[in-house]
């Protein structure tokens, strides 16, 4: 039997893997891979537990973080925190600005399962008005070469939500 095709793009290797079950990946260096498709699954139940509100706040439209609830501290966090991490207090919920800045970024060629399909894209950490820190989340609608530090950008809402960190994402501001 003839060895499977060799690529040396992971896409290509994707694409084989739907076609024929196995493929061969030639890496930067030159090493061959022999790579096979070996679906399994999981049933996962999974609770969001003192996040969940951030999630539930997604499928409404609203980028929700963490404001420190010690009056002398205040400090807001950009992603769900139960408790702050300058003064230990714990946090109530703030809803953040749609719009933020690109603080930087970085284009993935391979991800997780639920991103691979969409390589290569862009994740980006961005910064919001108001608030100490920063979200980690895609940006779609512009390629690499479009991204700089400092971008604005706004959110976007899955109108189907999932209740997962993919029903947002993020696009340069109109
Ligand atoms: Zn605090």
């Amino acid at each position: 039997m003839a060895k499977p095709p060799t690529f040396d793009h992971f896409r290509d290797v994707q694409e084989e893997l739907g076609r024929s079950g196995a493929a061969i990946f030639r890496d930067a260096n030159g090493v061959e891979s022999l790579i096979i498709d070996s679906p399994y699954s999981i049933h996962y139940i999974h609770s969001y537990a003192e996040d969940s509100a951030f999630f539930l706040g997604l499928a409404e439209g609203k980028l929700l973080g963490s404001k420190c609830t010690n009056a002398s501290c205040g400090f807001v966090y950009a992603t769900p925190r139960g408790h702050c991490m300058i003064c230990g207090q714990p946090t109530e919920w703030k809803e953040l600005p749609r719009k933020g800045r690109v603080h930087s970024w970085t284009t993935c060629h391979f991800g997780s399962e639920a991103f691979l399909k969409e390589t290569p894209y862009n994740l980006a950490m961005i910064e919001f008005d108001g608030a100490g820190s920063l979200l980690l989340v895609r940006l779609k609608d512009a390629v690499q070469s479009d991204l700089y530090v400092g971008m604005p950008v706004e959110a976007r809402f899955a109108p189907n939500p999932k209740y997962s960190i993919t029903d947002v994402w993020f696009v340069p501001a109109k």
